[in-house]
């Protein structure tokens, strides 16, 4: 698989270092996927705190892909809210369709370097692999703030 040269050394930065990996002690929500074509595993947890992402974290293993795809994701996710991770996940999805302008995909940080996977269909599984964790997390997330919202309403 031959990516651009400077998005090759970001993703291999993010597997050899990855940002957010470990446990949490407390999650508020928490989601483990496998990607079966490649073998990649992640589990992604989330503490929420006021709707807002106060600590994730991840932990796998599987391809660069995959992994530096999980990190790439959480460090991005720090401290945002509900609705601005689901619009990220939007434009990720988008971005990996093709269908998203430089512009648009640069909320993505250095998960742009992700973009050039695309044209390998068999490793969009791995890409996409964390954010699908993500959004399972975040129906989680909008369960407990229902569930908030009702307590607060009494
Ligand atoms: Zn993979």
């Amino acid at each position: 698989m031959i990516l651009d040269d400077l998005y090759q050394d970001l993703i291999l930065d993010h597997y050899k270092n990855p940002r957010c990996q470990g446990d949490l002690l407390n999650p508020d929500c928490r989601c483990a996927l496998r990607n079966p074509l490649c073998g990649d595993e992640i589990e992604l947890m989330v503490a929420l705190k006021d709707n807002l992402v106060q600590e994730i974290r991840f932990s796998g293993h599987g391809c660069s892909i995959s992994q530096a795809g999980a990190s790439m994701m959480t460090d991005l996710c720090k401290g945002k809210s509900i609705s601005e991770i689901r619009d990220l996940c939007k434009t990720f999805r988008g971005m990996m369709r093709g269908e998203k302008s430089a512009e648009q995909i640069d909320v993505l940080g250095d998960a742009v370097s992700l973009e050039g996977v695309r044209k390998f269909s068999a490793r969009i599984k791995c890409a996409l692999l964390a954010w699908d964790a993500l959004e399972k997390c975040m129906d989680q997330a909008e369960g407990l703030v229902q569930k908030h919202d009702q307590v607060v309403n009494l």
